[in-house]
């Protein structure tokens, strides 16, 4: 337990907890859930807590300034530039807006793909699931429609 107060109903937060997709939370401990009807009971209280960006070692390619790597509320992962911001007052996008999303990393693999030959490769998606899909697959962004080999096997 930790020495904040939940600001609802005055009782001490829980400990900090992570999502499966990396976001970092406390809920009030007069919130508990419930197995047997899936919903959390008590106090509704949940504090959500900022993820500091982590910075990068790369380069901005629009201004040179470092990257940072940032994540959305809903577990999205993205790649913007240091000096980008977001001026509340104005309600608008301050210094640069050079941003890249990021659709979770692939890595090459040693295997080949069973339907044909090529390499595969192991993807894993923002939210920490593995797959195992053929590298020759890839998503034509113009007709929306997936490409080359469609081999794919989920990890468990
Ligand atoms: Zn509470
Ligand atoms: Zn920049
Ligand atoms: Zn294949």
């Amino acid at each position: 337990m930790t020495d904040e107060i939940c600001p609802t109903c005055g009782s001490a937060l829980a400990e900090v907890s992570e999502t499966p997709t990396g976001r970092k939370l406390q809920r009030c401990t007069k919130n508990i859930w419930n197995a047997e009807t899936h919903k959390s009971e008590g106090c509704p209280y949940v504090k959500w807590l900022e993820v500091p960006p982590e910075t990068l070692d790369e380069k901005c390619p629009k201004c040179g300034s470092p990257l940072v790597l940032a994540v959305t509320r809903f577990g999205k992962k993205l790649k913007k530039c240091s000096t980008g911001g977001w001026d509340k007052d104005a309600k608008k996008a301050t210094g640069c807006d050079y941003v890249e999303w990021i659709n979770g990393t692939t890595e090459k693999l040693e295997e080949v793909c069973p339907d044909c030959g090529s390499a595969l490769v192991l993807f894993t998606t923002n939210a920490g699931k593995k797959m195992k899909k053929c590298s020759t697959a890839g998503w034509d962004r113009a007709t929306r429609q997936a490409t080359g080999c469609t081999y794919v096997e989920w990890l468990k």
